[in-house]
């Protein structure tokens, strides 16, 4: 059975339930870097057609599929979604927006170019907004399009996000399922930064079948080749969501999430390689058995530590007392190769 085959049957029993068109499927306020100053953000994601690729098998560990529209949204639903963000950052004075979709920002037959543009206006028309960010897989990325969303932005910084999740194309197909290739990944940056769009790149941490060590490795020889493609790297640790692949192999025990350790030492040797590349890390379910851990101990303790020097790329940050656990984390390294695919589990 192929990948894709394995991922589409589970996508197929998860029924998509109907909810309100005109409300984002979810909306937050945060802090992020923009030019190495923290500035309050805003995150919406948009309730869209859903991703194309996801609709039809898609990604292994991926469950925001199931965040899309049950109905395609109309031009005033993407208003509505807007407005209702909108309201949770009335009372900041400056503000970063981040737009995700579940999906592309940038594939017009997921959002229609009159949605796309609206929101974009209404963006462009707040002198309160500073920056705009819209994730997109890269091959809806065109000269043309960003041409489009430019002369509606004007002044303001654009930046564009793709979730690269690995430089390795084997694993990005074997494990994850992407669809895309790195070389779609540079040409998509490419494009954009000729036009003066910085770059944002998502990798993740610890696909399926990789042991500990694999997933390590694979994750610092990835920042390494992305480096100079990307103005940010983001690394996601894997969580298992509900209707994945990720989540149909944690529950037989043949997938762990990655543990913590493995990402403060990722950060602590690329940081020391690319002193002036911005590095981020957003332990998303950190210390649950869903999420990235360690033991239950240290967990929260070393997830703190990786949200603030996501914020001050600070190596200092990220240093936190030894715990009991790393020493068995250590062996996990060691060991968990020679275990035929079995994650040794805590
Ligand atoms: S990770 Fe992105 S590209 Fe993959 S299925 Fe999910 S939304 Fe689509
Ligand atoms: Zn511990």
């Amino acid at each position: 059975m192929s990948l894709n085959k394995a991922v589409l049957d589970i996508r197929q029993r998860i029924k998509v339930r109907p909810s309100p068109t005109n409300v984002p499927a979810a909306s937050w306020t945060g802090t992020d870097l923009v030019n190495g100053v923290e500035t309050k953000t805003l995150t919406v994601i948009f309730k869209s057609a859903g991703c194309r690729w996801g609709k039809a098998g898609g990604c292994t560990m991926c469950g925001y599929v199931y965040d899309c529209a049950s109905e395609p949204p109309t031009l005033e639903d993407y208003k509505a979604q807007l407005a209702k963000a909108m309201k949770k950052a009335e009372e900041f004075p400056e503000f970063m927006v981040k737009i995700f979709t579940s999906g592309s920002f940038l594939d017009d037959q997921e959002v229609p170019v009159e949605a796309r543009d609206a929101i974009l206006e209404t963006l462009a028309a707040d002198p309160r907004v500073i920056k705009v960010l819209v994730e997109t897989r890269p091959n809806y990325v065109s000269e043309e399009n960003v041409k489009e969303c430019l002369e509606i932005l004007g002044e303001k910084p654009f930046e564009l996000a793709f979730g690269l999740e690995t430089s390795s194309d084997r694993i990005r197909k074997d494990s994850i399922n992407k669809g895309f290739t790195f070389k779609d990944f540079t040409s998509a940056s490419e494009i954009a930064r000729k036009q003066g769009v910085t770059v944002k790149a998502y990798l993740m941490l610890k696909p399926l079948f990789l042991s500990e060590r694999q997933a390590l490795e694979d994750i610092s020889r990835s920042i390494d080749d992305a480096a100079p493609y990307a103005d940010t790297i983001s690394i996601n640790l894997c969580n298992v969501q509900k209707g994945t692949l990720v989540e149909a192999l944690w529950e037989k025990g043949q997938y762990r999430p990655p543990w913590l350790w493995s990402i403060i030492d990722i950060l602590q040797k690329a940081k020391a390689a690319h002193p002036d590349l911005p590095l981020m890390s957003d332990p998303v379910g950190a210390g649950s058995k869903r999420g990235p851990h360690n033991c239950k101990k240290c967990s929260g303790e070393v997830a703190d530590a990786l949200r603030t020097f996501s914020l001050t790329q600070d190596p200092a940050d990220l240093k936190t007392p030894d715990c009991e656990c790393k020493e068995l984390w250590k062996k996990v390294l060691e060991i968990e190769d020679f275990t035929y695919g079995t994650p040794i589990l805590d």
